[in-house]
């Protein structure tokens, strides 16, 4: 009789381990204090896979969660779209771990805006060995090292320094 009520908790359990399914938690880095309140009050993520789209809003902690995730590959999408690093929103959810953490850098502004007037290097924290970046067609008689190339297509949204300590772009 003992062994008979053991061998049924053990089933039990074992079908409570398959059944068990993953909860996505995720966190946005907002990097823009100005974005911070775009995030709280308008800020929707999708989570997109074969199956029906979930959407939620994002909290005032600036997290979301998704909750009951089968295994799979899945994908965020963020609205309004905002310039988020599209590499980093593929999403893989495996059977063996209950809570999957993601986070994300979110920026509804160019990210560059807050740097644009500020050569300070995020990392390093200093200016000393910061150049500014220049695009375009970079004539060949100017000192290479009193600037960083950033190639010559020139778009909206692009950074304005290079930390030669760090080697980033802000
Ligand atoms: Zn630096």
């Amino acid at each position: 009789m003992r062994q008979s009520i053991i061998l049924i908790l053990l089933l039990l359990s074992a079908l409570n381990i398959v059944s068990q399914n993953t909860t996505l938690e995720g966190k946005l880095i907002v990097a823009n204090p100005q974005d911070i309140e775009i995030v709280k009050n308008e800020l929707e993520v999708y989570l997109t896979s074969c199956g029906p789209d979930k959407m939620i809003d994002v909290g005032d902690d600036l997290t979301f969660k998704f909750e009951n995730l089968q295994p799979g590959e899945y994908e965020l999408l963020f609205f309004p779209n905002g310039d988020t690093d599209y590499l980093n929103r593929k999403i893989y959810i495996d059977s063996g771990k209950r809570i999957v953490n993601f986070e994300t850098y979110y920026f509804y502004n160019c990210r560059y805006n807050i740097s644009e007037n500020n050569k300070t290097c995020p990392k390093c924290k200093k200016e000393n060995r910061v150049i500014p970046v220049k695009y375009g067609l970079i004539i060949s008689s100017g000192n290479p090292t009193d600037y960083w190339p950033g190639g010559c297509i020139v778009f909206d949204c692009q950074p304005h320094w290079y930390c030669k300590r760090d080697k980033i772009e802000f």
